[in-house]
């Protein structure tokens, strides 16, 4: 039977794109619904990579299954590598998507067009209940609009225009997204270890 791999997330949309992302793998995925007293673990490192391997350590060994955890991010070149690490709570503690949108937005209004450049930063990391752990990262290079298009996706989707094309994250359709994300490239590169975990 196969072991079942357990999501370290709570965002429905990101586990969403990760399980449709992991589709093709004969694996069975398990998320933080399935599993009862796992903690909220406080990501507070200072790189994408501490905070998956933290994620995905911590919540192995408290479920006893392997798993998977990724941090992710928007890195924009003209805010310094900002929001970065702090994705999630660019606009504070109780921030959201529209609150951390319109605080970029905003960051960026005197920003002209070619000083947009950005890149999702996606570190995905594996670990067994044991504490093995082991790490891959994907990223999308891109550009920030002007304003936000489109409802599709999360996060900073309405405002991140991916490389090659014209439309935001928010209005590309999830195929097209999930061919070129920064997790997409993660979980590619994560195939070797998928299929090593599937065959201990
Ligand atoms: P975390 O990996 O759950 O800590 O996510 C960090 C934050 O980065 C999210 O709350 C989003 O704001 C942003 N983010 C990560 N991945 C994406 C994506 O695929 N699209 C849009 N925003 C994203």
């Amino acid at each position: 039977m196969n072991p079942g791999l357990l999501l370290a997330t709570r965002n429905p949309k990101k586990k969403l794109e990760l399980q449709q992302l992991l589709q093709d793998y004969n694996i069975d995925i398990l998320t933080l619904d399935d599993i009862e007293g796992i903690p909220e673990i406080v990501e507070d490192g200072l790189s994408f990579a501490e905070n998956a391997i933290k994620k995905a350590q911590e919540t192995a060994a408290l479920s006893g299954h392997t798993c998977l955890a990724d941090d992710s991010g928007l890195v924009v070149d003209a805010l310094e590598g900002k929001p970065g690490v702090f994705s999630a709570r660019f606009a504070g503690e109780d921030s959201n998507d529209q609150k951390n949108n319109e605080k970029l937005l905003n960051m960026m209004k005197n920003v002209e067009e070619n000083q947009r450049t950005a890149r999702f930063i996606c570190v995905i990391a594996l670990s067994s209940p044991a504490g093995g752990v082991q790490t891959v990262s994907g990223v999308c290079e891109g550009r920030i609009a002007f304003r936000p298009n489109g409802t599709g996706g999360f996060g900073y989707d309405p405002l991140f225009i991916p490389q090659g094309y014209d439309q935001s994250f928010g209005e590309l359709s999830a195929q097209i997204k999930n061919s070129i994300s920064h997790r997409a490239r993660a979980l590619q590169k994560c195939k070797p270890l998928l299929k090593q975990f599937l065959e201990s």
